[in-house]
């Protein structure tokens, strides 16, 4: 058995038009609709072969609303009353009104800048709270403390970076700490 598509009729919010019409996805389409249309009140949804909808079209001909298309029907009666011969389950009331439109901005390579220079500037107040908190200065070299040993060890426990990056950054760490960069003007490589 093929899938039908359904037909449904929509009450515009705005003008009190009926759109009778035809979708595989109601909801979408109606939001769709509400977008570009007008807000709507779906009325009811008929599961059935396209030819119905152009017999649907064919019946309520003499309230078609011409500057809305082929769709649109003036609500003088008769689309009411064919409604209130479908059964029960294929009618009801669910209003589609556009929500809030989102703001999607890409940032600016400025501000991109600004966040990058930002985040170095928090990972030097955090290299300098470390040191202070093991009372030296934050360009004294890693070897040359215990405790950023054990920091450094612990940093690289936590990362995923393989055994091997781990065993390289080991040997350059113990050679000259990250602490020690922004004195030198050294780039740290990751
Ligand atoms: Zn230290």
């Amino acid at each position: 058995m093929r899938a039908l598509e359904a037909i449904y009729i929509a009450r515009g919010l705005t003008s009190g038009l009926l759109k009778i019409g035809r979708t595989w996805n109601v909801p979408s389409r109606l939001r769709a609709l509400a977008r570009t249309a007008e807000p709507v009140e779906l009325l009811a949804t008929v599961a059935a072969p396209p030819s119905f909808e152009r017999e649907l079209h064919r019946r309520f001909a003499a309230a078609l609303e011409p500057s809305r298309g082929r769709e649109w029907f003036r609500d003088d009666g008769a689309i009411r009353a064919f409604l209130a011969t479908l059964p029960e389950a294929q009618r009801g009331s669910c209003v589609f009104a556009p929500g809030p439109k989102r703001k999607v901005r890409r940032r600016t390579d400025a501000e991109r800048e600004a966040s990058r220079r930002a985040a170095t500037e928090r990972y030097y107040a955090h290299v300098a709270s470390v040191a202070r908190s093991h009372g030296h200065a934050p360009t004294l070299p890693l070897r040359d403390c215990p405790k950023c040993l054990a920091h450094w060890e612990a940093h690289l426990a936590r990362s995923r970076k393989s055994e091997a990056t781990r065993a390289a950054r080991r040997a350059a760490s113990a050679l000259l700490y990250p602490l020690h960069h922004r004195a030198t003007g050294a780039r740290e490589t990751a």
